[in-house]
């Protein structure tokens, strides 16, 4: 059996690495035939919490269609799955220690314990608390902060990703289990929850290798039988060896989604972040990930967050939806991304430009600012015309004459169909014996005045005879 968790704080902000340490534990326990994956919100920490930010995570593991099995919204038999309101579990838990002695209330005040840390700093030794430890201390009452009382020794353990690793006493210290406002640290809550949920694999990111050995204490003084670890490698920043952070342009998983990032590509991306099959392959759905994943193949070295490869793999599943799943699935996936001038337009017209487009698109995002000129005429901006690298080499006259044979040419074209449009314009070139970077450019920026448009025939056809001989009329008596 196979139980793991993605156990997020709730605090605002849902980071791409929080996100992928909810992918892998959802691939591992999906891959076992009676896996179960445990939703568990970490609420515990009252200065940091924010208002909304469980809805928050609830949305964005649903949008990348990663549903759990027990938590929040589904419930389940090891709940409640808020730890603030797992208060009276983890008292129970501490009585344990308390009357094991291996627990107990420090009376010391902040100011006291600033003081030895200070000392510390002045003496060049690191600061642990346990060389503090109160002689005398009293009973535990709520109001008080309960610390272990660490046993220091040496530890070795085993993590899944990152190997045989062992530690020494010195980092091993009397770590607070319940804060004076009677909340769990999370060192305390997650040790509990973990044993309480019957999970069996912890994984979570690579920072919290460090308290291991505190952990692995509480394991053994809680009598309990250690977890499998599974550290996840840092997401570092494009550049640089540091981790990424939100300075570096990285934004929230629900931004991406508002930008018109596919799920299904956000999903493979996070994935494939620190994890490989061994093989070339990079496009992988859900189902493919999940049968496809290991934990020895997750990579122990961080890994370099790119957005450039996230926008291509972006395009790479538009054009997949499309071509496979049929261009009424793709165009399902539009609504909110399209101009205010698509507003009053029939799906019917908008999917003939999607079904021009898409295979450009880097994201949804893209249509508002690639396709506006479909839905309305453009300005006319005589300067992008002159100005164009192909046609700066051509006099005004020239232009206006290309511009008016072309017009002669599309006014007698009765089938205005892609085909035909593509003789038209073969017919025009040979005829005028101008270039086709030319020829097209000129024609093709008379009728969007965009950077960009797809192949000039297609434009055409779907723009329509009459929008098209319209536009190019209204260029040519500008010139
Ligand atoms: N609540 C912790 C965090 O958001 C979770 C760490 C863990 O998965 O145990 O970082």
């Amino acid at each position: 059996m196979i139980v793991t968790r993605f156990a997020p704080s709730p605090t605002g902000y849902i980071h791409i690495g929080n996100v992928r340490s909810a992918i892998y534990p959802y691939l591992l326990a999906r891959q076992a035939k009676d896996g179960k994956m445990i939703l568990r919100i970490e609420d515990t920490d009252r200065a940091r919490y924010v208002e909304g930010a469980t809805e928050l995570i609830e949305d964005t593991l649903e949008w990348l269609g990663l549903n759990w099995d027990e938590g929040p919204i589904v419930g389940g038999p090891n709940g409640p799955y808020f730890q603030s309101e797992r208060q009276d579990i983890y008292l129970q838990w501490a009585q344990k220690l308390v009357a094991a002695g291996r627990a107990y209330a420090d009376p010391t005040p902040p100011e006291q314990i600033d003081e030895y840390r200070k000392q510390c700093s002045q003496n060049k030794v690191p600061f642990l608390y346990r060389n503090f430890r109160p002689e005398q201390t009293p009973e535990w009452q709520p109001g008080m902060p309960l610390r272990f009382k660490a046993e220091p020794k040496n530890y070795t353990w085993h993590d899944e990703v990152m190997g045989d690793l062992s530690a020494g006493p010195e980092v091993q210290d009397d770590i607070i289990l319940i804060k004076k406002d009677g909340f769990p640290t999370y060192n305390f809550a997650h040790i509990v929850d973990d044993a309480e949920m019957g999970v069996t694999h912890v994984m979570r990111g690579a920072e919290y290798i460090s308290s291991t050995p505190n952990y692995l204490a509480l394991y053994d003084a809680l009598g309990l039988e250690r977890p499998k670890l599974v550290s996840l490698p840092h997401i570092l920043a494009p550049q640089g060896n540091k981790k990424l952070g939100k300075r570096d342009g990285a934004k929230s998983v629900t931004e991406y989604r508002d930008d018109g990032i596919l799920p299904e590509a956000m999903l493979n991306y996070l994935a494939c972040l620190g994890w490989n099959d061994g093989t070339e392959q990079e496009i992988y759905t859900k189902d493919e990930l999940t049968n496809r994943f290991s934990l020895d193949r997750i990579q122990s070295s961080g890994a370099r967050y790119d957005e450039t490869k996230l926008l291509w793999m972006n395009g790479q599943w538009l054009r997949r939806i499309y071509d496979t799943d049929g261009p009424e699935a793709l165009f399902s996936r539009t609504t909110g991304f399209w101009p205010e001038s698509a507003a009053d337009v029939s799906d019917e017209y908008k999917l003939k430009v999607l079904s021009i487009i898409y295979d450009r698109l880097k994201t949804l995002s893209d249509l508002r600012t690639m396709t506006d000129y479909f839905f309305k005429d453009p300005v006319i901006d005589l300067e992008m015309l002159l100005q164009n690298k192909f046609l700066k080499k051509l006099s005004e006259s020239e232009l206006e004459d290309l511009l008016k044979r072309t017009i002669a040419k599309l006014a007698d074209l009765e089938s205005w169909t892609a085909d035909s449009l593509q003789e038209v314009l073969n017919a025009l070139l040979a005829e005028t014996g101008k270039k086709p970077a030319e020829l097209f450019s000129l024609i093709r920026i008379a009728l969007s005045f965009a950077p960009f448009s797809p192949a000039l025939n297609l434009t055409m056809e779907v723009l329509g005879k009459e929008t098209s001989l319209a536009r190019l009329n209204a260029v040519a008596s500008s010139i």
